[in-house]
């Protein structure tokens, strides 16, 4: 079993400062995404529905790594290289590869725009901790020395991380039920994006939160009548 990487615990700033070589956004790095990251990226891509991500092969969803839930991500391209589908590859006049994001900066995924800072949430104690995770192997930018605090951005996506703390925790109510991957993407995954967020995230919630209950109801009355 590989090791676990240990990531240092970011207190108070980091240093860091993109110097846009892409090399994030190409190869073998992961693009996980939250509901509001595939109602973002639907507006974006003109959709009506997540359902055509899917459909269109811009997202696909694979299990976490305790194999619990179902999540969406980022399905890169394969060919000639493996990149995500939104990066713009570019020269730059001396000529070193440049990369831009499409989504950049409305739209982008919520996991991408805070790197290098990553967002661990406990659904448990419902608190998150944030973590100086290199965006890529060899990320130049982890070498500047442009100070940035972490408040500022956590600040700026305040509204981003609170849906991904409630996501993390329907994720979690989910973990019991054992669905398959067809149920996550029809149940928690598809919804059109014709009204504001709030309004299809909360119907959600509480479409997820009913369930679960009612499923608990069950099971007390079954073992009621035993
Ligand atoms: S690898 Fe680092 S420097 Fe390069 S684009 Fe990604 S975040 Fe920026
Ligand atoms: S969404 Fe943008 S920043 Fe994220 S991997 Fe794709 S191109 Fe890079």
């Amino acid at each position: 079993m590989p090791e676990e990487i240990e990531f240092p615990v970011i207190e108070s700033g980091f240093n860091f400062e993109c110097t846009q070589c892409g090399d994030c956004c190409r190869g073998d790095q992961q693009v996980f995404l939250n509901l509001l990251d595939l109602y973002n990226m639907a507006l974006f891509s003109g959709f009506t529905s997540t359902d055509r991500l899917f459909k269109q092969g811009t997202a696909e969803l694979a299990q976490d790594v305790n194999h619990s839930v179902w999540r969406p991500r980022i399905r890169f391209k394969e060919r000639p290289l493996r990149f995500c589908p939104f990066l713009i590859n570019e020269l730059s006049d001396d000529g070193r590869l440049k990369g831009f994001c499409r989504l950049h900066p409305h739209h982008k995924p919520l996991i991408c725009a805070l790197a290098p800072v990553g967002c661990e949430y406990d659904s448990r104690k419902k608190q998150a901790s944030f973590l100086l995770v290199p965006p890529a192997a060899r990320c130049p930018g982890m070498e500047k020395e442009t100070h940035n605090k972490l408040h500022i951005l956590t600040e700026r996506y305040r509204e981003a991380l609170r849906y991904q703390s409630l996501y993390f925790e329907l994720l979690e109510l989910l973990k019991s039920k054992h669905l398959t991957e067809e149920d996550y993407r029809e149940h928690l995954y598809t919804f059109k994006v014709n009204r504001p967020f709030k309004e299809i995230f909360f119907g959600l919630m509480r479409k997820i939160r009913g369930w679960v209950q009612m499923e608990i109801s069950q099971q007390v009355v079954i073992s009621g009548n035993k």
